[in-house]
């Protein structure tokens, strides 16, 4: 099988890393990828938000499976675009992924569908902002429509902080406050048949604590030792399977990624945010996870052979994936500086740990630098959380970037609550 991975970040040297080693996989390709994917795929310089010229590659290269990374391509038609040349593509539609890009049609979705979600209101003028802010009281959250990497979403107490966002947007949807932690639950489908990955819990604020502003994500971890062993059949049920039918229904069918995005409160699950595609850094601890071969589990979910395939297997292990970030990142990261301790990392923690590049770029003297705001993420597993966090830094400290910044307590609290059940049961 010869595979086309479109991204660049470290959700695709993870998606890389693993169909490496999926033995069907005879050729992997990536555009336009990054310092690490080099390792592992070819690199091809084209423009992933161009549909026309990621199917010429693609064609050219005769992909049997093109694999489409971020929600940008996916939102621009780029899975459209290769689907029409009649070759096998792991990505939903432009018109499926407004499901990520517009979170008015996700809410539409799951209201016609009655998935558990936050109570809302889709605002479009001045006075409909304030009965909605009214309405629900603070914590106020409130949505930008449109697609905003994670940045078009305001929580806050503050009444004005919350009109100033809303009266910024287009289109905003108001929504109900949902509490209790968060859980990132990923689920393979091919427009009808759906299988759901293990779930993961990721860390969005920069700071250790939870402290500091909202990124695209400091870390993650998985299995989730807290959670009900039964949440994954739940969410298959009340609202993974529903959504899919209901996008299926309307002739929009999604294959590809769906991730739900879900807030375990008192009252029960309640979807937070529905992305199309993988999540990083979430990607990376259930892919180093995950047993079953992933180019058959892509190829199957693009050509809508899910319903035959058997069931997943995993590992026992449990996972951590802590990120290295630029300096004054998520601000302005500055980028260029050299990184040092990769191959150090090889030579004394592979096969344990390990590093996925995200912003990283090779110069002309081939050392490898820093080349956006997420750098590297440094992964590791183990036969418990403990184990797992303790080789990811371990790792992270063989690695040098100057000003660079990573959080210290990535699944600390969990792990840490994890081993005194396991000794309260010895006990
Ligand atoms: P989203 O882009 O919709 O995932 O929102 C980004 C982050 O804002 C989420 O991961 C949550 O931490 C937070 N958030 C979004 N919606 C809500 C909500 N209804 N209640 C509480 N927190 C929320």
């Amino acid at each position: 099988m010869k595979v086309l991975v479109i991204g660049g970040g470290a959700r695709e040297h993870a998606l890389c890393r693993s169909l490496s080693l999926d033995p069907d996989v005879t050729a992997l390709h990536c555009a336009p990828g990054n310092a690490g994917i080099a390792e592992v795929a070819e690199l091809h310089g084209v423009n992933a938000l161009d549909g026309a010229a990621v199917a010429d590659l693609a064609a050219g290269l005769q992909a049997d499976l093109v694999v489409v990374g971020p929600e940008a391509p996916l939102v621009a038609g780029v899975a459209d675009a290769v689907r029409e040349r009649g070759i096998p593509v792991f990505g939903p539609s432009a018109e499926a992924a407004q499901l990520e890009g517009s979170k008015a049609f996700a809410k539409d979705v799951m209201a016609a569908a009655a998935v558990p979600t936050a109570r809302s209101y889709v605002c479009t003028t001045p006075a409909e902002i304030d009965e909605a802010l009214d309405a629900f009281g603070a914590p106020y959250v409130v949505k930008d429509d449109g697609l905003a990497a994670g940045k078009g979403v305001v929580v806050t107490e503050d009444v004005e902080a919350a009109r100033a966002h809303a009266l910024a947007c287009d289109r905003v949807v108001i929504e109900e406050f949902l509490d209790g932690p968060e859980v990132s639950l990923f689920a393979i489908t091919d427009g009808e048949s759906v299988v759901p990955l293990q779930p993961a819990q990721d860390f969005k604020r920069a700071y250790d604590g939870d402290q500091g502003p909202n990124t695209g994500g400091m870390g993650a971890y998985s299995p989730l030792p807290w959670a009900d062993p039964k949440l994954v059949d739940e969410v298959m049920a009340t609202v993974l399977q529903p959504t899919v039918d209901e996008l299926h229904r309307r002739g929009t069918p999604f294959s590809g990624l769906l991730y739900a995005g879900l807030a375990i409160t008192s009252r029960g699950v309640r979807v937070i945010e529905f992305n199309a595609r993988f999540g990083d850094p979430e990607t990376q601890v259930v892919l180093a996870r995950l047993q079953t071969p992933l180019g058959g589990l892509l190829l199957a979910a693009a050509t809508g052979n899910l319903a035959a395939l058997p069931p997943l297997r995993w590992r026992d292990d449990a996972a951590v994936t802590v990120v290295i970030a630029s300096h004054n990142y998520p601000d302005t990261p500055r980028t260029g500086d050299p990184i040092e301790g990769l191959a150090d990392v090889v030579a004394q923690d592979a096969p344990d740990a390990y590093v996925l590049h995200a912003g990283t770029r090779r110069d002309d003297s081939g050392a490898v630098l820093s080349a956006g705001g997420r750098v590297l993420s440094v992964t590791a597993t183990g036969a418990d959380l403990t184990t797992a966090r303790q080789r990811a830094y371990r790792a992270v400290g063989r690695i040098s970037l100057d000003g660079s910044q990573h959080r210290t307590d990535i699944a600390a609290k969990v792990a840490d609550q994890a081993a005194e059940a396991t000794e309260t049961r010895g006990a």
